[in-house]
């Protein structure tokens, strides 16, 4: 079981530790895997250090390191069926929804590829014949990634492109209920070019892996993606060395549906906003906001569609989408929903696990509406990353902006209406980093992504993404040697 990658070599767990990865659809066994600690951690790190500081990466012309990614991302579209399988066993997603993940890696890891050869940094006009200045964007050292189970590689690669990109060295950390497409990244890497030492993986807990990589002082930056509460550990850990760090944290994300929308498109995309994978979607449309005029045919539209979403496991040619990720997990949305009864709301659809022996060993939860959800209640407030909608209603623009911005966090939110300049105002009045007029969920590579607010710093994607793993180094010359004369006493002629 040597599945971590440290300095070009597979090894064992120190400790002979192992953790079993269970498939969330049904229970069954997909792989027994090494369980890291402390001290695996830091051997990764050692790796990294020395890579970065003494092999041929960071130096290598950025061009080359784009050569390296673009064939990793041919690799990738060669063993798509792999990667896709071993994704689609781990987070018991949809296997065409596993596609799909690989096909925008592939898109990532060919942007940054060709990103990373264009990036000549900057002339700096001087105003001076006698002086030149620059500035040159250089790796920022030895980077830390630690990464969520909803989108594992995908999370993984908004992350390992531009680093690689940039010329870092990396320990990365993903998820321990979902390391499967990790162990084929670093392979996939490897045999793309990228030297010994450059990537390192560790699989484990975050206590044992991931708090060492916020802490230790041999790592230039951490990047994290998960939850708020862990977002906040890591940057509290960070600030003891000051790290570089970037945060992609949660969201409680607002779909707002005006009167004038299309009907049935805005009906269809409400749905997708919020129940695809299940809900466990960081940009999730949790909230709709729907204008009164339309919200009763609206709510009542939603729950007639949201009963018809067929549940099933990774390779049900039926199913339309598919469990939550663990026990612990189903526990918490049971939670969150409980609370939001015990808060007033009024359950419309779902609200429990679906009925049928195909069910019993995997971690369902139906399609759950609620409505007359009490404003700044913890159902509006908190994220329960789980396939659970709440309903709340408007007047007019300004209460919409109003609702739609009433969060601590600020991940992404939806606007649907034909009215263009509407869209427009509303768009750029919501405190939000993504928003999508008549549309959810479409991100693209070339632009940028990341949250307002509590749901973090940073960005990853577009030109921004790639900045995030760059320090920018100003050099100066003065061409004409001779004593600056700022002090009396001169040079001794
Ligand atoms: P999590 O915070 O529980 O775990 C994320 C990662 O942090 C895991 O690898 C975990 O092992 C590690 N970790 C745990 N404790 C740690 C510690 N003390 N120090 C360092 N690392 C530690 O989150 P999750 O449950 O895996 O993922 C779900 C969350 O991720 C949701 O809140 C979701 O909104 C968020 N998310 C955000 C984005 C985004 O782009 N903003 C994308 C995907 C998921």
């Amino acid at each position: 079981m040597a599945d971590f990658f440290i300095g070009g070599q597979w090894v064992n767990s120190r400790a002979g530790s192992t953790r079993e990865i269970r498939c969330p659809a049904n229970g069954s066994l997909v792989a027994t895997v090494a369980e890291g600690t402390r001290e695996d951690t830091e051997a990764a790190i050692a790796a990294a250090r020395t890579a970065f500081d003494t092999g041929p990466w960071p130096s290598t012309p950025a061009w080359e390191r784009g050569d390296v990614l673009l064939r990793a991302a041919a690799l990738l579209e060669q063993r798509k069926n792999a990667f896709a399988r071993a994704e689609s066993l781990d987070t018991g997603k949809r296997m065409v929804e596993s596609e799909l993940d690989m096909d925008d890696i592939a898109a990532c890891l060919r942007y940054f590829g060709k990103l990373a050869g264009q990036d000549a940094g900057r002339v700096v006009d001087t105003g001076n014949p006698d002086a030149i200045s620059r500035i040159v964007h250089e790796p920022v050292g030895v980077c830390g990634l630690i990464t969520p189970w909803n989108f594992p590689l995908l999370q993984t690669v908004w992350k390992v492109a531009p680093a690689l990109a940039a010329g870092n060295t990396f320990v990365l950390k993903p998820s321990e209920l979902t390391p499967s497409t990790s162990i084929l990244l670093m392979r996939l890497l490897s045999d793309a070019g990228v030297p010994d030492g450059v990537a390192n993986l560790v699989l484990g807990a975050g206590a044992e892996v991931g708090a060492p990589l916020s802490e230790h002082p041999d790592v230039d930056m951490v990047s994290f993606t998960g939850g708020l509460t862990t977002g906040r550990r890591v940057a509290a850990a960070a600030a003891a060395t000051v790290k570089k760090v970037a945060l992609e944290l949660g969201g409680k994300n607002p779909n707002v549906v005006f009167a004038d929308a299309d009907f049935d498109s805005a009906v269809d995309y409400a749905l997708t906003a919020i129940f695809l994978h299940s809900g466990q979607v960081c940009s999730a449309g949790a909230r709709l906001v729907v204008q009164r005029e339309i919200h009763g045919a609206f709510v009542n539209e939603l729950v007639r569609r949201a009963e018809n979403i067929r549940l099933g496991g990774p390779f049900d040619p039926d199913a339309e989408t598919g469990p939550l990720i663990s026990a612990d997990h189903l526990a918490k949305v049971e939670a969150y929903v409980q609370g939001a009864l015990d808060e007033g709301a009024v359950l419309r659809t779902g609200g429990r696990r679906p009925e049928g022996e195909q069910f019993t060993d995997g971690y369902y939860y139906l399609p759950t509406i609620l409505e007359n959800v009490p404003r700044g209640g913890l159902a509006v407030s908190d994220e329960s990353f789980g396939p659970v909608l709440t309903v709340e209603t408007f007047a007019d623009e300004d209460e919409a902006v109003e609702i739609a911005n009433d969060t601590i966090y600020g991940l992404s939110a939806g606007v649907f209406t034909t009215d263009a300049s509407r869209a427009q105002r509303v768009a750029g009045r919501l405190r939000h980093g993504t928003v999508w007029i008549n549309d959810f969920h479409p991100y693209l590579p070339q632009a940028e992504w990341g949250g307002f607010k509590q749901s973090g710093f940073g960005r990853e994607l577009g030109p921004t993404g790639l900045a995030e793993y760059q320090e920018a180094k100003h050099i100066y010359q003065n061409l004409k040697a001779g004593p600056s004369g700022w002090f009396s006493g001169g040079p001794v002629t």
